[in-house]
């Protein structure tokens, strides 16, 4: 958490965040196991934090909601990732979304080699990013236009800017406990890692930058009819993760996102879907291939990018030709549309064909039940959330339908569960509110290792809450 006397965060131990109900002895053993397992990592992380801030480039990274020694990895390869120190993970967050084909899959990393020994940047076009947009454009059919950026957060940062240039307005509506990347005016009740660190506020993030940013409960449309009735004329979009996955995987309630597409049509306003983790992971159309619900503009990111830094955004061809150099609004990128990361993309999106899409979902349906099963044996209450193949748990008996339910989770039984999955050989995502992201690779032997490791995690979650009790 934020502490402004110090000026920086609390060092990583756990520290019973958000209800403090953990003895303070749970990260320690885990602390100290790492220190057993993971001497590596320990090192690198003392020195990482020397010159990084936490020590990491992105803050879940850092464990610091779980506690204990985030792993270094060096090697990826299907199904597993390997640590500094050689132990051997079946990887349940897959980058984060990108890596739906599994790690160092043989067509991405040959058609990255092969690009890359022609040269790494030219500054100037290249047919490589002609395909990347086709590809994307084939596979989402309200999308006409696109432009390649570096990351969610230029998409989104950009989108918003075009679609307040467009209809003359200056209001986003956004839903709280939904993620667009760290664009200032969309960090109000932000999702991900501000969801994660607990952070009420961000210092940094003006009145004014904050000021046009409407947050509305997600998943409840008459907040938005009524916050329409009363700002309609200046609210110049809707912007929602087309199902959230940054509060945990909460899937929109049948019919949210059509009704959102009504309201913002008769008020004139544009339905910005974010679907830098549903796009290509959940079908080969993303949401969109799920519910038919076209927004005029998208973003993507994490698949298309094929785990190298590349994203993009796209929709209606009016509005996106606003952009320069047709259009006045401003928007560029040295590096965008760099050859290497959208040959990558590509080939990872070529990679992912039906056949991809039906082993994604079989091994999430198969991840589910074995967490159900676990942790029902040692009544645990949990919810095993699903939004398409993602997934997350929630340490809850209710159903979760928006931010509100993913907090009121007992989140202090996730710091032991976590432990207990990565000492067994399983990485799962350092939060309780992130989702789990399966992969094709996943083969028999990995989803052996979830069945031996979870019963011993459900029991370490089933006993943090005897701790609670004391
Ligand atoms: C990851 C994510 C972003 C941000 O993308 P970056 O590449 O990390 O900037 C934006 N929106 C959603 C829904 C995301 O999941």
């Amino acid at each position: 958490m934020y502490h402004p006397a110090r000026g920086r965060p609390e060092p990583p131990e756990f520290s019973g965040w958000q209800t403090g109900s953990v003895t303070a002895d749970t990260p320690a053993n885990s602390t100290s196991s790492a220190s057993e397992t993971a001497p590596r990592s320990a090192e690198l992380f003392e020195r990482a934090e020397a010159v990084t801030p936490g020590g990491v480039n992105s803050p879940v990274r850092a464990f610091h909601s779980v506690g204990g020694t985030p792993r270094f990895m060096v090697r990826g390869e299907g199904a597993y990732l390997w640590d500094a120190d050689d132990n051997r993970f079946v990887d349940l967050v897959s980058s984060w979304g990108p890596m739906v084909n599994g790690h160092a899959h043989p067509d991405v990393v040959e058609a990255v080699r092969e690009v890359a020994s022609n040269g790494l940047s030219f500054g100037t076009p290249a047919a490589g990013e002609i395909d990347l947009a086709q590809e994307i454009i084939d596979r989402v059919e309200p999308v006409e236009h696109v432009r390649l950026v570096n990351s969610g957060t230029e998409g989104t940062m950009t989108a918003i800017r075009l679609a307040r240039a467009f209809t003359g307005r200056s209001k986003v509506v956004k839903f709280a406990g939904c993620y667009h990347g760290h664009v200032d005016s969309l960090l109000a009740g932000a999702g991900s890692g501000v969801a994660t660190l607990g952070l009420p506020s961000i210092p940094g993030v003006t009145g004014a930058q904050a000021a046009d940013t409407i947050v509305v409960d997600y998943n409840d449309i008459e907040a938005v009819r009524t916050v329409f009735a009363e700002h309609g004329d200046d609210i110049a979009c809707v912007i929602t993760e087309a199902a959230a996955g940054n509060m945990g995987a909460v899937a929109p309630r049948e019919g949210f996102n059509a009704e959102l597409r009504e309201i913002t049509r008769s008020a004139g306003a544009l339905l910005v879907m974010d679907e830098v983790m549903t796009g290509f992971r959940v079908s080969r159309s993303g949401w969109y291939g799920l519910d038919g619900v076209a927004g005029d503009l998208y973003i993507f990111g994490k698949v298309m990018s094929g785990g190298l830094p590349a994203a993009a955004f796209g929709g209606r061809a009016d509005v996106m030709d606003l952009l320069a150099p047709r259009g006045p609004v401003y928007q560029a990128g040295t590096l965008a549309g760099n050859p290497v990361a959208v040959a990558a993309g590509l080939a990872n999106l070529r990679a992912a064909d039906d056949a991809a899409y039906a082993a994604l979902d079989r091994n999430s349906a198969r991840l589910g039940e074995l967490l159900t099963e676990s942790l029902s044996a040692q009544g645990v209450p949990h919810q095993v959330s699903f939004a398409g193949n993602m997934l997350s748990v929630f340490f809850t008996e209710t159903p979760v339908r928006d931010f509100a339910g993913a907090k009121s989770q007992q989140t202090w039984r996730f710091p032991p569960f976590f432990h207990e999955l990565l000492r067994r050989g399983v990485y799962p995502p350092p939060s309780a509110f992130e989702c789990w992201f399966v992969n094709s690779a996943m083969d028999d032997t990995a989803f052996e290792v979830i069945a031996e490791a979870l019963p011993h995690a459900a029991r370490a979650a089933a006993a943090a809450g005897s701790e609670a009790g004391k």
